[in-house]
């Protein structure tokens, strides 16, 4: 069976733990390398990516999560797991590290300080029937994608406010990134997207 790990340092851990499960794959909490050694793909989760690459760090969990990412392990990033595979951040604190991976340049909490989080429906036209309705996506500080490199997939834009037309969603081949929070909703398409990624390998 696959297995999926999630990044459980820091974050929503146990809502992408429930959510993979929902689409069938054995989920499986990561905090030490030789737990890492055990899945196929992994979901970097939520949270604060300045606490999350320091706690990466000091749990011997950086170098090997990079180096299986260079072995073509998929990554599914939310939010701050966005963050942590972007290859480039702008408004990081000083020193800030990513796991990079993605040819992607991230601007952390892009909305605007006074906009902590909001909800917006997506659509994602290349994604397929399963996506035929509005994903209904919920932003909390959320960075967005500033510039693709080649080859990386936009799968969604916000569609409408002083926001529209930015980027919150891409893919780049085993690597999937949102801005938003895909396991907070109960719509668990984005997680059986990466599911069917993983198992199709
Ligand atoms: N602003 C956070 C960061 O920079 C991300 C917020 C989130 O994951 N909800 O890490």
């Amino acid at each position: 069976m696959t297995t999926i790990g999630v990044f459980a340092l820091q974050g929503n851990v146990r809502e992408h733990l429930a959510m993979l499960t929902s689409v069938g794959v054995e989920a499986l909490a990561v905090r030490r390398p030789a737990e890492l050694e055990r899945v196929d793909a992994m979901v970097l989760p939520g949270g604060e990516s300045t606490t999350m690459y320091k706690l990466a760090r000091s749990f011997e969990l950086f170098e090997p999560l990079q180096k299986r990412i260079a072995d073509g392990m998929p990554v599914f990033g939310t939010c701050a797991g966005m963050i942590m595979l972007a290859d480039e951040i702008t408004g990081g604190i000083s020193g800030q590290e990513t796991l990079g991976g993605l040819d992607v340049t991230v601007r952390r909490n892009a909305f605007g300080r006074q906009v902590d989080s909001f909800e917006a429906d997506l659509e994602f036209p290349d994604l397929g029937p399963g996506f035929d309705t509005p994903y209904h996506a919920v932003f909390i500080r959320a960075p967005w994608v500033e510039r693709v490199g080649p080859g990386v997939q936009v799968l969604s834009t916000v569609r409408s406010g002083p926001a529209a037309g930015r980027i919150v969603a891409v893919r780049h081949d085993r690597l999937l990134a949102t801005s938003f929070h895909p396991e907070m909703t109960g719509d668990a398409r984005l997680h059986g997207y990466f599911a069917e990624l993983v198992r199709g390998l």
